[in-house]
């Protein structure tokens, strides 16, 4: 029996709205579907009536099921001639491991296509109404991620993000905003910097905090961000805040 082609499927951001057309379908076509912690469950309703659904879900630290098995998983289930559907919280290629998956299926002769989704930084600086790119302001962004600092073999280059981009968006940095504030100062980044924190960015949940670099992780924890969350570094920070005054003068106008 040829295996059935694994889709890797990106869920989008959080907002169920946010996701692609094509995700919809795979998701109804899937009889097997493993999910992540991150995925908005309500998407879970479009699964045809008696797919099986399975929560490999992972929160910060703890891990439910392995990356090996998962990856375990989605090939017993391809070999096995169902239809798998892989579906991960933002885009699968970002921070989401989808590369790993690929991989595996790949060296096992599985066929597999990945459905791109929208990833967190574009949703969530859509949603708090910051422009990653502006002109004049910022002409580049990286994404980075937060969870390996200093201490790691290959470690993030803060020297040079401090000043070869303009815009940073940091994935899974909440736990290290301390250490990547120090970071980027130590590296000449100026205290000043606007930053914004996005909790739960896209949902009806959303929160945003915004502050200057040097006591961004002060202002974290006065305001209890948790996870998952987005740290947004530049100067497009501003006109988040620009635009919510004109918007504020706007409304007083008409109100
Ligand atoms: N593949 C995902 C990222 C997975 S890594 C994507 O493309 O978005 C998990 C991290 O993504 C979280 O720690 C957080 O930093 C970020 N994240 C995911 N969803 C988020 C949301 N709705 N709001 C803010 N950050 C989010």
């Amino acid at each position: 029996m040829r295996p059935a082609p694994v889709y890797l499927v990106g869920a989008g951001p959080g907002d169920p709205e946010l996701i692609t057309m094509k995700a919809i379908r795979r998701i109804r076509e899937a009889d097997v579907l493993l999910y992540d912690r991150l995925v908005n469950e309500e998407l879970l309703a479009y699964a045809k009536p008696g797919a099986t659904l399975v929560y490999c879900g992972k929160s910060p630290g703890q891990h439910t099921m392995s990356q090996r098995q998962i990856e375990a998983l989605l090939i017993e289930h391809a070999l096995g001639g169902r239809t798998v559907v892989r579906l991960k919280g933002g885009d699968p290629l970002v921070f989401g491991r989808g590369g790993e998956e690929a991989l595996a299926l790949a060296e096992r002769g599985i066929p597999c296509e990945i459905v791109p989704g929208v990833t967190s930084a574009i949703g969530a600086a859509a949603a708090s109404r910051i422009p990653l790119t502006h002109r004049d302001l910022a002409a580049s962004f990286a994404v980075v991620t937060g969870n390996r600092c200093r201490e790691d073999a290959a470690p993030i280059r803060w020297d040079l993000l401090a000043h070869g981009v303009d815009t940073l968006v940091v994935y899974m940095g909440i736990g290290r905003l301390d250490e990547i504030r120090t970071e980027l100062l130590r590296h000449g980044k100026p205290p000043a910097t606007p930053v914004a924190l996005i909790e739960r960015g896209t949902t009806d949940r959303q929160r945003v905090v915004t502050g200057a670099l040097d006591r961004i992780h002060k202002l974290a924890e006065a305001m209890k961000i948790g996870n998952p969350a987005l740290i947004v570094i530049g100067e497009v920070v501003l006109v988040r805040e620009q635009l919510l005054l004109l918007e504020a003068q706007a409304r007083l106008a008409i109100g």
